[in-house]
């Protein structure tokens, strides 16, 4: 994989970029054609090794604290929706009803059903608050790239024990001993990750022998993104750098040691996201 120091640089307008080779399997995709879903000067490619699908260029982790900020990039995506398309668009907020029908998921839910207590860390934690609910059998700890949101967080979790961390993952998780935690929270964070497969592996290391890590991502395998191609809620450009599927989340999970299941409904394809538990092995 190349790595931020060995890459030359690009601008994509007034955003920093790298180049990146496919994050499962390292083939260099240069040659592959940009899927129909891209949207320049984001090229989505699907990898002709492993058929993982990805955005070839990240921007930089400032690049994604200053300009990318989640609130903003939610703002125009829901604006370019409503410009290409404001008939379904509007369909499928009317509808939104529909996804009240399926049970309500919780990181907390599922760590609370197999881990009783210790130390839990949330990548991409923001400001903490998905922690908030946590029991004080558990001890949160982070990891954030926005300065802000980290110090926020840093307050809350510093108060019962833990602390957050302000880096990229990789840099944020390398501080911390072999084994250190009980259980990890990766809930719509691992889509945004430019090194999604060095963060497993580091997360691998840290984690408990029985450790889990919970993972929530789109599900680029749904129904739904087959039925509004572009139009996709799964589509981010270039906020949702990485497009996994069942298949290809156990396979990266698998490449960092993981054991994966996504339960009886972890990964229906009506829904668009899905829900896995990646194991650390106990030997
Ligand atoms: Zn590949």
């Amino acid at each position: 994989m190349r790595a931020w120091e060995c890459v030359e640089t690009e601008q994509f307008g007034s955003v920093v970029v790298r180049r990146r080779d496919c994050p499962l399997c390292s083939s260099n995709n240069d040659g592959v054609r940009p899927s129909g879903h891209s949207q320049p000067p984001w090229a989505i490619k699907k990898c002709a090794t492993c058929g993982f699908v990805y955005i070839d260029a990240a921007p930089h982790y400032e690049a994604q604290v200053e300009t990318m900020a989640w609130e903003r990039t939610t703002k125009l995506e829901e604006r370019r929706r409503a410009e290409i398309r404001p008939i379904s668009y509007r369909v499928s907020k009317r509808t939104r009803f529909r996804l009240r029908l399926l049970p309500k998921r919780t990181v907390l839910g599922y760590v609370a059903a197999r881990i009783g207590s210790g130390a839990v860390v949330d990548l991409g934690c923001g400001g903490g608050q998905a922690m908030e609910n946590f029991p004080l059998a558990y001890k949160p700890f982070g990891i954030e790239i926005s300065a802000a949101a980290a110090a926020t967080a840093n307050q809350t979790f510093g108060a019962r024990g833990g602390c957050a961390i302000n880096a990229p993952c990789v840099e944020g998780l390398r501080r911390f001993d072999n084994g250190f935690f009980a259980a990890a929270s990766l809930r719509s964070y691992l889509e945004h990750e430019a090194e999604p497969l060095p963060v497993l592996e580091h997360l691998h290391r840290v984690l408990a022998p029985r450790g889990i890590a919970v993972v929530k991502v789109p599900n680029y395998g749904s129904l739904n993104r087959l039925v509004m191609g572009q139009r996709w809620c799964g589509f981010r450009y270039p906020d949702h750098l990485n497009y996994f599927t069942p298949t290809t989340l156990r396979a990266m999970a698998a490449k960092a040691g993981f054991e994966t299941s996504f339960g009886l409904t972890g990964k229906l394809p009506t829904s668009d996201n899905m829900w896995a538990v990646l194991t650390k092995p106990s030997a």
